[in-house]
């Protein structure tokens, strides 16, 4: 039967790393995956993760499975790190969390639930968006609409547009918004934006779901929660896919988690069995190692502390890096007004580049740039930065 198969398309991420891999250039740069990485170009495993570790391999009595729903410690820290420490939502156990195979398995958990047991059928995002939302969620039969977010002209949020294209949003309609640090474009609404987004939402009646795979990446581990906690604070049900692929370093461990905020913790019990029911189906129980690191980590407060400056050590480092590259882009002459890469937030810079600059970076120069125009700053350092925007300021 095979052979009726056609080919997918390639990722148009992940497949540019292949691309990347497989050019023999000594300097080329690839600027396309979000993934961290310091000024030697590498992607460490953070200090922290490294202790914790140490501690687990030493005290670790068993590999027997976990619940369906994972460590219930782990819900607990990812609740507190949302919501924060004292919030209501943990102190009246309304919210309840898988934990899942990475913000994706998150995405995942969150969109059958709806889909399953909620009726809906259509989910809006940003445009543009995570390239991978509309994959996660047409896998699962929902209709994936589009609202409006990005000014390519003022490289700013278009939040008139945004809150008109949300007035189409139907009654139990599915709304997902990122956390911080939007992907890819790094603009964030403001509190106050934050908060007429709230308001409209509860006026629809529709689910908010947050995609949160960046926090403390923005401003600070605490601070980047604040759209969510406004959201919490107006609506009574709402879903968050957390990831901590990215602050905490834990790619390949896949460690995220689904939380699910209901009214009160009777309907939010039942809610969640059904949750339940849908993982067992699908992989049955999560894997432990990643999660049990991030709880041991945030369990102990030195710990955190620890972790909290090690975010904010890449964090920082990301920053001096859009400095680094503004300013670089000017004394190479590039065309144009960059200093907008400084406003954003997050791994992520929309340079505006155009498909064929894109292409032509990549053909003449070695720099690999998702065809978006989307560059990943964290693959930025001060030795390729001189390169980078020499090839940049040569295209453009
Ligand atoms: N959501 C957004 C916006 C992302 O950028 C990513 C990863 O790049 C994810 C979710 C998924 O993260 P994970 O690798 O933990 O599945």
């Amino acid at each position: 039967m095979f052979e009726r198969v056609s080919a997918a398309p390639a990722d148009p991420i992940l497949g540019l790393t292949e691309a990347f891999k497989a050019d023999d250039r000594p300097n080329k740069i690839n600027l396309g995956v979000g993934i961290y990485k310091n000024e030697a170009g590498q992607t460490p495993v953070l200090a922290t993760v490294k202790m914790a570790e140490k501690r687990l391999l030493e005290n670790e009595a068993t590999k027997s499975y976990l619940s369906i729903e994972g460590n219930p410690a782990y819900g607990k820290e990812v609740q507190k790190l949302l919501f924060g420490a004292d919030s209501e939502i943990v102190a009246s156990q309304r919210g309840f969390t898988a934990q899942s195979p990475g913000g994706t398995g998150a995405l995942h958990n969150a969109a059958e639930f709806a889909y399953n047991h909620l009726g809906v059928r259509t989910v809006w995002v940003s445009n543009p968006t995570w390239a991978n939302h509309g994959n996660i969620f047409k896998a699962l039969g929902l209709e994936v609409k589009a609202y409006d977010y990005y000014n390519a002209e003022t490289k700013d949020l278009d939040f008139d547009a945004m809150l008109t294209s949300l007035e189409q949003v139907a009654e139990g309609d599915l709304v997902l918004f990122h956390g911080c640090c939007h992907n890819p474009t790094g603009i964030d609404p403001t509190q106050a934006q934050w908060e007429q987004l709230a308001t409209l939402t509860a006026a629809k009646k529709a689910l908010p779901l947050f995609d949160f795979a960046y926090q403390g990446f923005a401003t600070g581990v605490e601070e980047d929660a604040a759209g969510l906690r406004i959201f919490a604070k107006q609506i009574k049900e709402l879903l968050v896919a957390s990831s901590f692929s990215k602050n905490f370093g834990l790619y390949n461990e896949r460690v995220g988690a689904f939380t699910l905020v209901a009214a009160d913790k009777e309907q939010g019990a039942t809610a969640f069995s059904q949750v339940k029911a849908g993982i067992r189906a699908n992989y049955s129980n999560p894997p432990s190692h990643g999660a049990a690191v991030v709880t041991t980590i945030l369990q102990d407060a030195e710990l955190k502390a620890q972790w909290v400056a090690e975010v904010a050590e890449m964090r920082e480092r990301i920053k001096e890096m859009r400095d680094l590259f503004v300013a670089t882009l000017a004394a190479k002459g590039a065309t144009g007004d960059y200093s907008f890469i400084q406003r954003q937030n997050g791994m992520f810079s929309f340079s505006g580049l155009s498909k064929e600059q894109v292409q032509t970076l990549k053909e003449q120069h070695g720099v690999y740039i998702v065809g978006s125009g989307r560059i990943s700053v964290a693959g930025m350092t001060k030795d390729n930065m001189e390169a980078l925007c020499a090839a940049i300021a040569a295209v453009v």
